[in-house]
């Protein structure tokens, strides 16, 4: 079968035949229609200084969908031809994280007070993933998808998850103010998962070399955009708000001053939810977080249970999730896709076997 491999820690991707998978206990094997390219599989293409934990070789792709052509085990029968889109995660479920439900935050493998990459995000980081034409997954990974749900939707689902699990993590009302800083694809999946949300105003900020990815958020939903090079993104917000500030800022960009800029644009009261991964670590205002009582949230990875919550939004039809696929590939054109996901203009880019 064809796969796309990350075979060493240099640039670059090769796309090789290699063998179907070899079910092991337990795991059901899934034939992949669609996988997308996440900013994580950008960075392990360019090389792999900030992924030295990723098992190389390893075939990529962890947002991936596709149908149950074969189970291991008895029991497991249930799953054959179903729509599937897999979950990369696979927690221990025994942890204190786990137990509290937070399996996204599971301990396993590394120190409880540890906060590094999670060891149990596993397909396309320590185990093979889904772009190629078939995938071994664990049973309890495949979480089954409703026919309305698009392959294209479907195989950027864990993406979408992300922006979810920032809905989860938000103390957000209908009738609140709000500020996605960052128009990426994570940023963008949480405009539109944040456009039916009955919000006073949503406030997109990214830079001129963003204008299409701007634009696409006035699309999905946003009631302003905001170009931080040209524009004091912080007194744009004053204006937009009769300086009142918003009640929700999500940070997707992982930028310095884009983090400082974050606290600034918060009212009284307000949450500051940092969903970007910054390079280095950063200096935030502490005494503009005490005197303004900010709540600053890390958001991180998903549950399962954010991932059925973002296979429901994606059911509803209520959600532009459609809009944020920008470009299309087979997957022996893998390497033009990766180069239109470095290039900014591409929001979410499918890889599809055929
Ligand atoms: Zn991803
Ligand atoms: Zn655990």
């Amino acid at each position: 079968m064809k796969a796309i491999i990350k075979n060493d820690r240099g640039f670059g991707v090769k796309i090789e035949d290699v063998d179907t998978p070899e079910l092991k206990q337990d795991e059901v094997l899934v034939k992949v229609s669609a996988a997308s390219i996440c900013g994580s599989d950008l960075h392990m293409y360019e090389g792999m200084d900030a992924y030295s934990w990723v098992d190389t070789p390893v075939i990529l792709g962890h947002e991936f969908t596709g149908e149950v052509v074969e189970v291991n085990n008895s029991g497991h029968e249930y799953l054959m031809n179903k729509r599937v889109v897999i979950n990369p995660y696979i927690p221990c479920g025994e942890c204190n994280n786990c137990q509290k439900g937070n399996t996204n935050l599971c301990d396993h493998g590394q120190g409880a007070m540890d906060k590094v990459a999670a060891k149990s995000l596993r397909y396309g980081f320590r185990e093979d993933g889904g772009m190629a034409e078939y995938a071994a997954v664990y049973y309890k990974n495949v979480l089954e998808l409703p026919d309305n749900i698009t392959d294209e939707v479907a195989g950027m689902l864990e993406a979408l998850g992300i922006g979810v699990r920032g809905l989860e993590r938000a103390d957000i009302l209908p009738g609140n103010t709000a500020v996605v800083i960052g128009p990426g694809p994570i940023g963008l999946s949480m405009v539109a998962s944040l456009s039916n949300y009955g919000l006073d105003k949503l406030i997109v900020t990214g830079l001129r070399k963003d204008q299409k990815r701007l634009e696409l958020a006035l699309e999905l939903g946003a009631t302003d955009v905001v170009y931080a090079d040209e524009q004091d993104p912080i007194e744009l917000v004053r204006v937009l708000t009769n300086e009142e500030g918003v009640d929700n800022v999500f940070e997707t960009s992982g930028f310095h001053q884009s983090l400082v800029d974050g606290v600034r644009m918060c009212s009284k009261g307000a949450e500051l939810l940092l969903i970007g991964i910054a390079p280095e670590d950063t200096t935030l205002s502490s005494n503009e977080i005490v005197r303004g009582e900010i709540t600053v949230k890390g958001v991180y990875g998903v549950t399962e249970k954010t991932m059925k919550r973002t296979i429901s939004m994606a059911a509803s039809g209520k959600y532009p999730y459609n809009k944020l696929v920008s470009h299309m590939f087979k997957f022996e054109d893998a390497v033009e896709g990766f180069q239109a996901g470095l290039n900014k203009e591409a929001v979410k880019v499918i890889l599809k076997p055929e």
